[in-house]
């Protein structure tokens, strides 16, 4: 089986006043199709700037990354943009759901981009808040529901393209232990019906979800293996 995500000494540098910073230090990692991976590590690691890259967000200094077989180092930004549509779902810690839009529109957002009609985004968008259990709110607005329905506005979103990747950047480090409970759930249950996952968290409950573990130091991958025997 061909990795969704494989990437060869992918290095990132951060121009600054003071010089450049490096970031990432030569990583290499394969992700395969129906893997769920928490990567942990302290605040500094490099695990947004990991994920953003992922997420062809941004764009390494050195190395290279292949997302579902592509080169994206060589693709153009149409190509780039498409490509990320098509494969990927992101959900953030802090949300990002349009204020001034109801959940439904929220979630129909990203097919505006792909050109899908509007009675179809309707329903497609409607068919995930199903999913995510908030088929009864779709005229509601952001700031009318929970932290932990507003999570699950952000993943049916994620999920409207039919991705087959999900990258989520501490999805529930802003939620209560309960409620992070019921997101990682949610996950899971994703990742039962086929999605790759690949999910940042500093908390060690949170990573149990994942079927593996990668742990970043300072730029570096230091574990890759079972998750249990990381914290044993
Ligand atoms: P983590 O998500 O693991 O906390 P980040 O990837 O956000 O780590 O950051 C890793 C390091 O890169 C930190 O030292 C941070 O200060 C630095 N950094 C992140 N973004 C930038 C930037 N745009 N410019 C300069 N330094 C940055
Ligand atoms: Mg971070």
């Amino acid at each position: 089986m061909d990795p969704v995500i494989r990437i060869e000494n992918l290095q990132k540098e951060y121009e600054t006043d003071a010089g450049p910073v490096p970031v990432l230090k030569g990583m290499d990692l394969s992700i395969y199709p129906g893997e769920f991976l928490s990567i942990m590590g302290p605040s500094g690691s490099g695990k947004s700037t990991f994920m953003n890259i992922l997420g062809c967000l941004d764009v390494p200094t050195a190395g290279k990354y292949f997302l579902s077989g592509r080169d994206v180092g060589t693709l153009n930004s149409d190509q780039l943009a498409k490509l990320r549509n098509e494969v990927i779902g992101f959900v953030f810690q802090g949300f990002n759901l349009l204020p001034r839009a109801n959940l439904e529109d929220n979630v129909a957002l990203p097919l505006v981009y792909c050109n899908v009609q509007k009675a179809e985004r309707a329903e497609r968008a409607r068919g995930m808040l199903d999913k995510v259990g908030l088929a009864k709110y779709p005229e509601s607005f952001p700031n009318q529901i929970s932290g932990g329905q507003q999570q699950r506005v952000a993943i049916a979103r994620a999920l409207v393209n039919r991705p087959e990747l999900i990258l989520a950047d501490e999805p529930t480090g802003n939620l209560d232990t309960k409620t992070s409970g019921e997101i990682m759930h949610l996950f899971r249950q994703l990742n039962e019906e086929g999605i790759t996952i690949v999910l940042v968290t500093h908390e060690p409950d949170i990573a149990t979800y994942a079927k593996r573990l990668v742990k970043f130091l300072d730029g570096r991958l230091i574990y890759d293996g079972e998750v249990s025997e990381a914290h044993s």
